[in-house]
């Protein structure tokens, strides 16, 4: 299929590109041009951009997107209480079926604000996948692995099987990593498993690493090293990883992060919500480590809202550091786009709008009063565009969202389905 977006204002590598069309085929961007341009035009399909924006489908490189189930449940509470007395048992409720659908709805709040992609941890996968698979959304899919729990080896061989079923499955819109929860959740001897069967099956690793202070304290406390350095220590880093958080990290963590290739997902919001604290993400940003942005999962957030999330990033570390020139607008679009494509393990050709690059396209509508007047586009990209500026959304060639309607998503259903879930769910809370 052909498709072909036209008369839109396209933000490419080289700057805002304006009145051009950008022409599809299958599931990359094969030109973009203007009209009188050698550009292909017999397009299957045409999209009328007049007025748009054509930005790169935003990248939520950290979430646990079935949380959305949990989303309320349990809020200003710290992280542990949060997960020990709260989270964790409601979880052990969880079925195939109510993971399936609150996939769905995070898809479809996702795929509102122009997201894209996500990378997920989390249990019950098969129904994730599923649930991506039917939407037409890019995943990138761990199962959540807590070697301290007496199915630690059990899950590790699902997450296995999973990679063998999904990784690369539907023109390539899955992949799947291997998903050790936490080191306070993984033993040593797990982390090593672990290591071993990624570099057997040649799969990359997504862990949560040093969030908390407290994290950070008893990793010292019990092995006299940091989390980061722990898992050095351990083999992890020997296969491509992606770290979730790295809140509280020193020089020396960073070092290891740069040395080893370690891409970042940072979560402002999550981080902020769960009062863990803020990621020195410009040191890591001037030791040339990847970074991605995240929501985490939506019950530490409460949204799956990536323009939230790249304002919040421009926001926070330039008052946080006192520094004006801290994550320009650039920057912050970067880690929502290309950064965050990065971070979950597309080398190139993902989160940019450029010839080869796979098509994941949002469109902008930017008629709302906070567009104008709009000296610099970049700017109200990063500063004034809400989630709800998104008009279409295409990912991997196919439209699923057309002039703000979801076209893959049985919305009424999903709420229906969610209604069930916070009855089931509110009566465990009693
Ligand atoms: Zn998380």
């Amino acid at each position: 299929m052909k498709r072909m977006i036209t008369h839109v204002d396209a933000y490419t590598p080289e700057g805002v590109q304006t009145d051009v069309s950008i022409y599809i085929d299958g599931t990359s961007i094969q030109a973009i041009g203007r009209l009188d341009e050698p550009i292909r035009d017999d397009a299957d399909e045409v999209i009328d951009g007049q007025g748009m924006l054509a930005l790169p489908g935003l990248v939520n490189s950290h979430t646990h997107v079935a949380m959305t189930l949990f989303r309320s449940y349990a809020d200003d509470v710290a992280l542990m209480d949060w997960l020990q007395n709260h989270i964790w048992p409601a979880e052990e409720k969880l079925t195939d079926e109510l993971v399936y659908w609150g996939s769905q709805l995070a898809f479809a709040e996702m795929i509102r604000g122009g997201t894209t992609a996500f990378c997920d941890m989390y249990m019950h996968m098969d129904a994730v996948a599923q649930a991506a698979v039917d939407v037409g959304i890019r995943g990138t899919l761990a199962r959540g692995l807590a070697g301290v729990s007496p199915n630690g080896e059990e899950a590790l061989a699902q997450n296995v099987e999973l990679f063998h079923r999904w990784h690369g499955a539907h023109d390539g819109l899955l992949r799947v990593m291997l998903g050790p929860h936490a080191p306070y959740t993984c033993p040593g001897e797990y982390i090593r498993q672990v290591a071993a069967t990624a570099k057997r099956e040649g799969m990359e690793v997504h862990i949560h690493l040093s969030e908390t202070q407290g994290e950070v304290d008893t990793c010292y406390e019990k092995h006299g090293v940091s989390p980061i350095a722990w898992m050095e220590e351990l083999g992890l880093f020997e296969v491509p990883t992606l770290a979730a958080h790295c809140v509280h990290v020193d020089e020396q963590d960073l070092d290891i992060l740069a040395r080893r290739h370690v891409r970042v997902a940072h979560n402002p919001r999550s981080n902020l919500k769960l009062a863990s604290g803020i990621a020195p993400l410009t040191a890591m940003q001037e030791k040339g480590i990847v970074v991605g942005l995240g929501t985490d999962g939506c019950s530490s957030n409460n949204k799956l809202d990536m323009f939230e999330e790249m304002q919040l990033a421009a926001l926070l570390h330039k008052g946080h550091l006192q520094d004006a020139f801290a994550v320009t607008a650039k920057e912050a679009i970067a880690l929502a786009t290309e950064g965050g494509a990065r971070a979950i393990g597309y080398n190139k050709g993902l989160g940019t709008l450029q010839v080869g690059a796979l098509a994941d396209i949002i469109l902008l509508d930017r008629s709302g009063y906070h567009w104008q007047p709009c000296y610099d586009v970049t700017s109200s990209i990063a500063y004034s565009a809400n989630s709800m500026d998104v008009d279409t959304v295409m990912i991997n060639g196919q439209p699923v969202m057309r002039h703000r309607e979801l076209l893959t998503i049985d919305i009424a259903r999903v709420r229906e389905e969610m209604k069930k879930a916070q009855q089931y769910f509110a009566t465990l809370q009693k």
